[in-house]
């Protein structure tokens, strides 16, 4: 039987708890929504006593289906204000489905600046002080934590970020090798962390268990023809494998959608000097890993090792997202520079995408030069460093955005638009728009249609059928959210039907459902629902359901669009 664990941070109890049967059938987004929007006041403080902390793997979390260890994280956002779930790859997810954990929900906070660590193992769940860890990063807060529990465990932690209450901050897990680099990135859920004063959980899956199956054999055959679609794919068998989403730089800059020196134009020249195939060239140049699978059972694995200029282990392979930040974004063209800021950024514990906007808003602000790398790291040592100035940028680009005077800040429910220009990929736009997390490309990945013409073709520049294509995929998303799947199983869902009979016949077999297709789209809406009732709850309305008017406004080059999908028609995303 599956427990939540409640683990008050006030009195510092940490229980067992059934899960109650209302959140039968929900797991990863689909859980921590449901809890989030039951347990908390959607007006509280998101760095208060009153918000909670949760965490969850998904549905299928725990088996041998490929990719599917994705670990989720949920809390009113201090970045939005909203409902907020980030998840993350990384060994948490599968670790906790082994010891039959379907969430933990953090409670309370510390009043007395006092910092703890949760372990959470099969017989075992304790907090303990962890003042120790006091002002570390994250790279070592795992080192620290790695002597004095072994390797054999995985670990969440905040770096600075998260312990100054920056709502840029994100929640670190580690990889299989023990590497804090990995992130539930966006929303500032290491903000939340840090509030409670919980520095880390160590997860230790020693006598946990492979979940339960009920009809064991209908899995395995079901999980065989899923891998063999992901096997099949040239997306997830070749491009994501060999260069990463990396791979995205050189597509997106073709299309003329890559935003680049904070989204004045939709070139950047110095695009395939940081794209995937200079990544992957730079890679075996170095002799490091262009491949790697950031938890178990990942056959896609779209990371690789980046190496120094000595050929020595420096961090894992920046995401497409994180190389538009730092790069086009700032106008810098440097992919050393690029891997040390991710790595940066990775230590202090803080979202790439919301933090390299921040330094392209304030670079528009005067504070520094569009592509003065040297200039783009002295800033994020300022983050690190916790002066006035690094509060400042780790409180995302909107704040940065008031104390420069800009008016070209890109963000939607005050969080940062992601690597796709919402004027030349309109699909995406919608979604940036609408979905209740705040501009997140995750939430609904209309450039797939859009750009690279899985799931059908739609042309990005017009703007006829990209509601409907936001939509599906919004309802898609939240319930491979919430099934624990890496999200890049999409492409061969929207390309392959029998991908998506696979999943369905996984959760059948598991649970000893019927599920049809139906049920899982009908999944999906009610998880959106959950979240949007949330948002109203805290204020929101329609008019928060708006690309900046920047992007109606200013056309983008090549094509000199802008953003033209009627207010009235975003206003029917959800009708359903
Ligand atoms: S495909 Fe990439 S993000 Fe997904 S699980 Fe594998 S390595 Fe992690």
């Amino acid at each position: 039987m599956f427990k939540i664990l409640r683990v008050n941070m006030s009195d510092l109890s940490v229980e067992n708890q059934d899960v109650p049967e209302r959140y039968r059938g929900l797991g990863g987004r689909g859980l921590t929504s449901a809890i989030v929007a039951d347990e908390v006041e959607p007006t509280c403080s998101p760095i208060g006593p009153s918000n909670k902390l949760v965490f969850a793997p998904g549905l299928l979390g725990g088996t041998n289906c490929a990719n599917s260890g994705r670990i989720s994280v949920g809390a009113k956002s201090p970045l939005t204000g909203g409902i907020k779930e980030a998840n993350s790859g990384g060994q948490a997810g599968g670790y906790l489905s082994r010891l039959g954990i379907a969430a933990i929900v953090v409670e309370g906070l510390r009043e007395d600046g006092k910092l703890y660590k949760l372990y959470v193992g099969k017989n075992k769940c304790e907090l303990s002080p962890a003042d120790d860890l006091k002002g570390l990063g994250t790279y070592a807060t795992v080192d620290k934590l790695k002597g004095a529990y072994g390797e054999k465990v995985g670990f969440a932690a905040i770096g600075q970020a998260g312990e100054w209450k920056m709502p840029a901050a994100s929640v670190a897990f580690t990889d299989r090798e023990l590497r804090p680099t990995r992130h539930a990135g966006r929303g500032g859920l290491g903000a939340v962390m840090g509030s409670k004063g919980l520095k880390a959980i160590v997860i230790d899956p020693a006598e946990g268990e492979l979940a339960p199956l009920t009809d064991q054999e209908s899995f395995k055959a079901a999980a065989k023809r899923f891998a063999k679609a992901l096997q099949e794919h040239p997306v997830t068998s070749q491009g994501l494998t060999n260069y990463g989403t990396d791979i995205l730089i050189n597509i997106i800059n073709e299309a003329g959608a890559l935003p680049t020196r904070n989204f004045s134009s939709g070139r950047f020249e110095g695009a395939d000097k940081v794209g995937g195939e200079s990544l992957n060239k730079v890679t075996l140049e170095r002799k490091g890993n262009p491949s790697h699978g950031c938890m178990s059972g990942c056959i896609i694995r779209c990371s690789g090792d980046y190496m120094d200029e000595n050929g020595e282990y420096f961090s894992k392979w920046p995401e497409y997202e994180t190389v538009w930040a730092w790069g086009p974004n700032c106008g810098i063209d440097n992919l050393d520079a690029i891997a040390r800021m991710d790595r940066a950024c990775d230590d202090f514990g803080i979202d790439t995408i919301e933090t390299g906007n921040a330094i392209a808003v304030s670079m528009e602000g005067g504070v520094k030069a569009f592509g003065d790398a040297a200039g783009a790291e002295e800033l994020l040592a300022e983050i690190g460093k916790g002066t006035p100035m690094g509060r400042i940028l780790g409180s995302g680009a909107g704040a940065v955005g008031k104390a420069f005077g800009v008016r070209r800040v890109p963000v939607v429910k005050n969080q940062a638009l992601p690597a796709y220009d919402p004027r030349a990929v309109k699909g995406i736009g919608v979604t940036y728009a609408t979905t209740p997390m705040g501009a997140d490309h995750t939430a609904g990945y209309a450039v797939a249609t859009n750009i690279m013409n899985v799931g059908g073709e739609l042309d990005p520049l017009k703007p006829e059928g990209q509601v409907e294509l936001s939509r599906n995929l919004q309802v898609a998303t939240a319930a491979i959210d919430t099934a624990g799947l890496c999200l890049f199983v999409a492409f061969p869902v929207l390309d392959m039907p029998d991908a998506l009979t696979a999943i369905v016949d996984m959760l059948n077999a598991k649970y000893g459902l019927s599920l049809t297709a139906d049920d899982v789209t009908a999944l999906g809406q009610k998880v959106l629902k959950i979240e949007r009732d949330f948002n109203a709850r805290a204020g929101f309305t329609a008019a928060d359901d708006r690309l900046p008017e920047f992007f109606l406004r200013e056309k983008l080059a090549p094509h000199n669009v802008v953003f033209n999908i009627p207010n009235e028609e975003l206003d029917t995303v959800f009708n359903f």
